[in-house]
């Protein structure tokens, strides 16, 4: 289902309407959800994210990444999720700009690779007052990769506020968050067209 939302663009402000949309489709073990994309024809912003059909309350999501075959546990990640590698002290917070996506644990980590190594990259292009950072990144980048060869173990956390995100594994826990816990989370991009509302009237739509 395709729509023009009458909303200024987030990003360039434009009145012409953001074009969303809606997909409702299902992943395996995840069950029935809709995929929402916006788009701004203006400047060209995007924004995806993937909303369950149930068991929407503000939720943790960790499992114990142990082994290779752990990496290709599925991963969906909201726009409201923030992601953490704990041992590793890396975390990713849903900024203005964060968007969701269904991917699995190997992907995660790609992502926080992505990320080291521009910092990387930026500082071996400081020189010797970059030394520290050039160190620290390869230093994460190791263990990460000892991660991934099954030699190491690390703790992957999704604290999402909204109840979107999920880890389909046998393996994994979830827990309700408390109210003191959402108060230290971001909650990602607001935009006005996300409410359940407007979701509610997709599904009618759509079914
Ligand atoms: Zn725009």
């Amino acid at each position: 289902m395709e729509s023009i939302v009458h909303q200024p663009c987030p990003i360039c402000h434009s009145n012409e309407g953001l074009n969303l949309i809606v997909n409702i489709s299902e992943i395996p073990y995840f069950g029935e959800h809709t995929e929402m994309t916006i788009v701004c024809n203006s400047c060209g912003w995007k924004n995806t994210d993937f909303i369950p059909a149930e068991g929407k309350k503000p939720s943790a999501w960790s499992i114990i990444v142990s082994s290779a075959d752990d990496l290709a546990t599925r991963v969906v990640r909201s726009s409201s999720c923030t992601v953490r590698l704990v041992e590793l002290g890396l975390e990713v917070e849903p900024g203005d700009n964060a968007t969701g996506y269904v991917s699995n644990v190997e992907g995660v980590f790609k992502r926080f690779e992505d990320a080291i190594g521009i910092i990387y990259r930026s500082a071996l292009s400081e020189g010797e007052k970059g030394k520290k950072d050039v160190e620290a990144c390869e230093e994460l980048i190791g263990k990460i990769n000892s991660i991934k060869n099954g030699n190491s173990s690390v703790e992957l956390l999704l604290l999402d506020p909204m109840g979107h995100s999920q880890i389909l594994h046998q393996k994994a826990k979830s827990w309700d968050l408390k109210k003191e816990d959402i108060a230290n989370l971001s909650l990602g991009p607001q935009i006005p067209v996300f409410d359940s509302s407007d979701l509610d009237d997709s599904f009618k739509m759509a079914t």
